[in-house]
């Protein structure tokens, strides 16, 4: 069975982590602070921390895609209200106005949503191949499958 990363599994993780950031620390001292092997050490730092770094920034992304939403939302109510007022004080020329503000608000965030879904879509059809996950027995396990199988093909 394949064994996972010892520092991935360390109770110490996220101090690790952030010594492996610093560059002040060695990997040869982070090693002896923690009690790690620094193949281990280096092997997670290369691997595994870019995976928690692309996390981290998509759930970065998703927050600002709320508040963008939500200001497409704000604006369009307002470009409503307006176009409540304007019909009470039967100022045809501004309900116009802000009927096609409304309408503008509305068509961007439609746009967007749909380009988000389809980045979102092509992402997931990408995380199908995405082999970060794996530890380094089982990509060459999979390696030496895919040579038997004839996938790679020699250069
Ligand atoms: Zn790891």
């Amino acid at each position: 069975m394949a064994r996972r990363c010892t520092v991935c599994d360390h109770p110490q993780r996220e101090a690790i982590d952030k010594a492996l950031m610093d560059s002040r620390n060695s990997i040869r001292n982070i090693a002896r602070r923690f009690a790690i092997s620094h193949h281990a050490l280096g092997r997670h730092k290369k691997r595994h921390i870019p995976t928690v770094v692309a996390v981290a920034l998509d759930k970065h992304d998703e927050a600002l895609g709320i508040d963008i939403l939500a200001e497409c939302d704000r604006l369009r109510n307002a470009a409503l209200q307006i176009l409540e007022q304007a019909i009470k004080d039967k100022q045809g020329r501004t309900a116009l106005a802000a009927i096609r503000e409304a309408r503008e608000t509305l068509k961007m965030q439609g746009a967007m949503l749909f380009e988000a879904q389809r980045q979102r879509q092509q992402r997931d059809r990408t995380e199908l191949t995405d082999l970060s996950g794996l530890t380094d027995e089982e990509l060459d396990r999979l390696e030496q499958i895919a040579r038997r199988v004839q996938l790679i093909e020699q250069p």
